[in-house]
C-alpha cells in the first residue's frame, strides 16, 4: 500500500536564506515535491533531497507560470500520489500569502497537512533598514495593512482615513502602485504630512533598497527612485532610529553580489564568511569531487603505509577522501604508525586537526619549493619515502622539488574533480543574466573548470564590472593561463585571506 501523503505549508522567510527555521530545513531534506513561489530565495531549494521534483511559480520572470488553481490541484495530486509535499511561501505563510485558502482547501479535500510558520516580512524588514516596529518612547502598537486597494469583488478594502487616527507604526505590504492613494488619504485622515515614513524594497536580500522621507514626500521619491515591488512601507516615529540602527546595510560587504566557486560540501565555509559580512552570495560550483579513475595506487599505497616516513596532502578534499580509503582498511587509526604529515596550508592543516591529527610541517605559503623547504626543515629528505597524496591532476612541480631533495616520492590521487552541470536552483541563470561584483576563485581547478562551464573572458566582457578574486599564485597562474589578471589576489592564502582582500577593496571603492 502506499504511504499516505502530506502537504506543509512552510513559511520560507523574507528573502535572506539564514532565516528559515530549522523545522522548515528539516521538512525540505525530506521532500519528495516543492513547490515554491517567486519571492522564495531560491537559495533554499538547496536543501531539497536531489531527486526531489522542484516547481518554482514564477511572477513572469521567467519561471513557470502556475496559476493558483494549478497550485492547489499540484498540491492535492502529489499528496494523494503519496508523496510528501513541501509548499514553500514567502515570510509567514499566514500573513497576506493565501496561505489560509491553500490550508483550508487541503481541508476540504482531506489531505493531511501541517503550517510551520515563517519568520515575516512584517517585521524582518523594517529591522533589517534599522526600524523597530515598537519602542516604549515612540509607540506601543503597529499596524498591517494590504495596500492592495480593492478586494477582488472591487470594493475598497482598507479605510485608510480610519487607519491615519488609529495610533502606532503602520507597516503596509504590497502597497507599491497605490502609495499616492494610500498617502492622501492618510493625510486626510489627520496623519501629519512630516510623520515620517521608510520604503524598503527586496529586504533582508543583498539587494536591499531603502528610502526614507516622510508621509508627504513619499510617493514622489519612490516615484523619483524607481521603486518597485516587492516593497514594504514603514510609517511613524520608530523610522527614526534608522540612523543609529541601521546595522544591515551597513555592513562592509553590503551589496556585494559574489559567486563562490567551490563545490557544494566545500562552498558553506567561504559563503559563511561573505554572507556574514553581508555580500550576497551566489553559489555556482563547478565542480563535484568523486572517486579516482583508478584508485589502485592508492590501495596499495594503503597496504604498504608503515614505509612511508611522510605523508603529505595538498587539500582538504585529499586529506577527507585519503581518510574515507585509510577507514575501509583499517579499523584502527594507529595503523597510520609514526608517519610524519606535512599540509599545505591552515585548511587542509584544520582538516587534519578534526582527526586529532598534528602537523608536522606546513610552509608559510603553498608554492611546491615552500612546501619542500618546511619539510626540509625538520629533517634531511634524502632517502626518506614520500607519499603525496592529491587530486588525479596535480601540478608535477612538488614532486620534482621533493626530489631534487633526494626524496623517493610516490605520487597517488585520491580523488578527481568532475565538472558540475545542474543548476537547480537557477543560480548560473541569474548569474549569466543579471552578472555579479565578484568571482572568487580558491584553486587554480575552480578558475579551469569555471571556464570550461562559462567561458571566463567572453563573461568578463560581458559584465565589465565583474571583478575576479584569487586566493592565490597557484590560481593566479590559472587565470594567466587564460590571459587575465586577478583583480585582486589574496595576501594570505586562506578564505578568511580572500575575503578580507575583497573587503579592502570594496571599502577603497
Ligand atoms: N507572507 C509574506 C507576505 C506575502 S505578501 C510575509 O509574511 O512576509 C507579499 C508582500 O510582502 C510584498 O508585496 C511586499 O510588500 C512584502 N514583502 C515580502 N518579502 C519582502 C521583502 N524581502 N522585501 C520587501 N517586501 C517584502
Amino acid at each position: 500500500m502506499k504511504s499516505k501523503g502530506i502537504v506543509y505549508l512552510v513559511g520560507a522567510g523574507p528573502g535572506d536564506a539564514g532565516l528559515l527555521t530549522v523545522r522548515g530545513a528539516e521538512l525540505l531534506a525530506g521532500a519528495d515535491v516543492v513547490i515554491s513561489d517567486a519571492l522564495v530565495n531560491p537559495e533554499l531549494l538547496r536543501l531539497a533531497p536531489a531527486g526531489a521534483e522542484v516547481i518554482v511559480r514564477s511572477q513572469g520572470d521567467g519561471g513557470h507560470p502556475v496559476s493558483q488553481e494549478e497550485i492547489m490541484e499540484l498540491l492535492v495530486g502529489r499528496a494523494r500520489d503519496g508523496k510528501t509535499v513541501v509548499r514553500l511561501k514567502g515570510g509567514d505563510p499566514y500573513v497576506f500569502g493565501r496561505g489560509g485558502e491553500e490550508a483550508e482547501e487541503l481541508a476540504t479535500a482531506h489531505i493531511p497537512f501541517e503550517v510551520v510558520p515563517g519568520v515575516t516580512s512584517v517585521t524582518a524588514v523594517p529591522n533589517y533598514a534599522g526600524i523597530p516596529l515598537t519602542h516604549r518612547d515612540l509607540c506601543s502598537s503597529f499596524h498591517v495593512i494590504t495596500g492592495h486597494e480593492q478586494s477582488e469583488k472591487g470594493t475598497p478594502s482598507v479605510d485608510w482615513r480610519a487607519v491615519a487616527r488609529a495610533p502606532g507604526t503602520k507597516v503596509v505590504l504590497m502597497g507599491v502602485k497605490q502609495i499616492r492613494h494610500i498617502t492622501s488619504e492618510l493625510i486626510a485622515g489627520g496623519l501629519p504630512a512630516a510623520t515620517p515614513a521608510a520604503m524598503i524594497h527586496r529586504g533582508t536580500t543583498g539587494r536591499q533598497r531603502t528610502l526614507v522621507t516622510t508621509v508627504g514626500k513619499l510617493a514622489d521619491e519612490v516615484e523619483a527612485q524607481g521603486f518597485n515591488a516587492p516593497a514594504i512601507t514603514v510609517i511613524g516615529e520608530v523610522v527614526r532610529l534608522r540612523s543609529k540602527l541601521d546595522w544591515f546595510e551597513r555592513r562592509r560587504l553590503f551589496g556585494q553580489r559574489v559567486v563562490v566557486t567551490r563545490t557544494r560540501d566545500q562552498a558553506s565555509q567561504l559563503t559563511r564568511l561573505l554572507t556574514g559580512r553581508g555580500a550576497e552570495v551566489l553559489e555556482i560550483p563547478t565542480i563535484r569531487i568523486e572517486a579516482p579513475t583508478n584508485h589502485g595506487p592508492l590501495i596499495e599505497s594503503m597496504a604498504g603505509l608503515g614505509e612511508y616516513d611522510w605523508l603529505i596532502f595538498t587539500s582538504p578534499n585529499g586529506v577527507t577522501k585519503f581518510f574515507e580509503y585509510f577507514f575501509k582498511a583499517f579499523d584502527d587509526v594507529r595503523a597510520l604508525g609514526m608517519v610524519r604529515l606535512a599540509a599545505v596550508g591552515p585548511a587542509t592543516a584544520a582538516k587534519l586537526k578534526e582527526l586529532h591529527l598534528r602537523v608536522d610541517a606546513m610552509p608559510e605559503e603553498f608554492v611546491a619549493a615552500k612546501v619542500a623547504k618546511a619539510i626540509g626543515a625538520v629533517e634531511n629528505v634524502e632517502n626518506l619515502r614520500l607519499l603525496c597524496v592529491r587530486a588525479e591532476v596535480g601540478s608535477p612541480e612538488l614532486v620534482s622539488k621533493l626530489e631534487e631533495l633526494g626524496g623517493i616520492v610516490d605520487d597517488v590521487a585520491c580523488y578527481q574533480t568532475v565538472p558540475e552541470t545542474e543548476d537547480r536552483s537557477g543560480t548560473a541563470a541569474r548569474m549569466l543574466a543579471g552578472g555579479a561584483d565578484w568571482i572568487t576563485f580558491t584553486s587554480a581547478s575552480t578558475v579551469q573548470n569555471f571556464h570550461a562551464r562559462f567561458d571566463l573572458p567572453s563573461l568578463l566582457e560581458k559584465f565589465p564590472a565583474l571583478k575576479t578574486a584569487s586566493i592565490g599564485p597557484e590560481t593566479t597562474k590559472a587565470l594567466a593561463a587564460l590571459g587575465l589578471s586577478p583583480t585582486i589576489e589574496a595576501r594570505s592564502h586562506t578564505l578568511d585571506g580572500l575575503v578580507s582582500a575583497i573587503e579592502h577593496h570594496a571599502v577603497k571603492a
